[in-house]
């Protein structure tokens, strides 16, 4: 099947302004434009964290890889990303089980927590450095879950062994300083410098034979059961086996985009200030609609974003960059009033919402030999670490036994 001539994926303005792991300039990945016709066993469309954690994966397994991204290597939104790893998907586990049932809802939390588990395993193979730091996650109440409800997600936790548990007020202010009535406790959870992970994946697989072909833009896509063919805007042609769509919020419109949609997110980092951090420097977030998340980084500084609203229109979200900063700044004052939160970075960027929190990926429902990554939720890059296991297995022909809950609408 061929979707004609238009153009293959949706195009948006994917972030605006400075994010922190950018302040030293761009990404030193080696690449070029495709420049002739090819033929790979797999082509991956997406040169963010997905694209980069799939390939890998599928070159570990023997295939040969190219790499198609129409702006570059890690230009896409992962740059924007505030990388806190997490196992906690957006929708609590007592509110998932009453959208997927028990045993689908128990399924995703810990397919989300042994996938942090992976892609730190990975992080150590290729030695990677990327400042991936495992830390602690303290989910604070808020108007989602009150002291009451955390404390039943606790219990739900503890129940299938998760590792979390329910602390009071004065564990919490041990931790982080912060004067509540209690949180929930995870262990398990990390961060990253989303840039420095990526842009070492690449080289990494690079190193390995993947080609990364950007800047080149897919135009349109041939599926059909013998392989896949991907035109370029150069009118360049790939012929691949299978081909992997990890286009983020650029949906490829062979996906039918219903459930999922583009929203737009916040997000702030101040200068160093390692002597005035709460002691455990764990992860920090609320569960309040709209959230906010706070992290730090190894020099010290404070990461902290949110605010999200449920438009995409670029041109809104950036001229909320100011009033979202400074709602992001009182909150931060308001919990931590010991730092200083002035902002040295600040951007906004594109954000994916799904209506279960889960994200999609596998087979495109009538593209034969066609997958797609939809790591849309808060725990995308959880969610990047899941897709390499699920499509890797896909294209092997080997089963995965939560391949059902991510599998992409029909
Ligand atoms: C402000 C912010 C904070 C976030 N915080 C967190 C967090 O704390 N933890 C977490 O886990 N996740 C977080 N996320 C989410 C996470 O960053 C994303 O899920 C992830 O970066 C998406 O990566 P990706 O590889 O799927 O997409 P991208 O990085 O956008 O890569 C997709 C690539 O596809 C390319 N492309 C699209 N269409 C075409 C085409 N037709 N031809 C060629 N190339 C094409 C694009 O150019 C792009 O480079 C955050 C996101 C934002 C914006």
């Amino acid at each position: 099947m061929s979707n004609g001539h238009a153009m293959a994926t949706l195009q948006r303005d994917l972030r605006t302004g400075t994010p922190v792991w950018l302040r030293r300039g761009g990404v030193r990945v080696a690449s070029m434009p495709l420049a002739a016709n090819l033929k790979v066993d797999v082509v991956v469309v997406g040169a963010g964290v997905s694209g980069a954690l799939v390939a890998d994966a599928l070159r570990r397994a023997g295939k040969s890889v190219a790499v198609l991204d129409r702006r570059g290597p890690v230009m896409g939104s992962t740059p924007a990303s505030t990388a806190l790893l997490q196992f906690d998907i957006d929708q609590p586990l007592i509110h998932l089980k009453r959208k997927l049932g028990r045993e689908r809802a128990v399924r995703a939390y810990w397919r989300s927590a042994t996938a942090v588990d992976f892609l730190r395993g990975r992080i150590a193979d290729l030695g990677l450095r990327c400042a991936f730091r495992e830390r602690q996650s303290v989910y604070l109440p808020g108007n989602v879950l009150n002291v009451k409800e955390l404390k039943r997600e606790a219990a739900a936790r503890k129940e299938v062994g998760l590792r979390s548990r329910f602390i009071d007020a004065g564990e919490l202010r041990a931790l982080t300083g912060i004067e509540r009535p209690g949180a929930l406790l995870s262990s398990g959870a990390g961060e990253v410098d989303p840039v420095a992970l990526v842009a070492g994946l690449w080289r990494s697989a690079q190193s390995r034979g993947v080609r990364i072909y950007a800047p080149t833009e897919v135009v349109d896509i041939d599926a059909g059961r013998a392989g896949v063919t991907l035109t370029t805007a150069d009118g360049h042609e790939v012929r691949a086996r299978h081909a992997v769509f990890a286009t983020g919020y650029e949906l490829v419109k062979l996906v039918k985009p219903r459930r999922y949609k583009a929203i737009s997110t916040w997000a702030m980092a101040t200068a160093p200030q390692p002597e005035r951090l709460w002691p455990s420097r764990c992860l920090i977030w609320e569960a309040a609609d709209p959230y906010l998340y706070i992290r730090t980084t190894p020099a010290g500084r404070v990461i902290a974003g949110g605010e999200d609203e449920a438009f995409s229109d670029e041109a809104r979200r950036d001229a909320l960059i100011p009033a979202k900063i400074n709602a992001i700044r009182r909150k931060l004052d308001r919990l931590l009033p010991g730092l200083d939160t002035r902002p040295e970075f600040t951007w906004a960027g594109c954000f994916g919402d799904s209506a279960t929190g889960l994200p999609a990926i596998g087979a495109i429902p009538g593209a034969t030999r066609c997958f797609a990554v939809l790591g849309y939720g808060g725990n995308g890059i959880t969610f990047s670490a899941i897709a390499a296991q699920v499509i890797q297995r896909a294209i092997l022909g080997l089963p995965d036994p939560d391949a059902d809950l991510f599998a992409l609408p029909a």
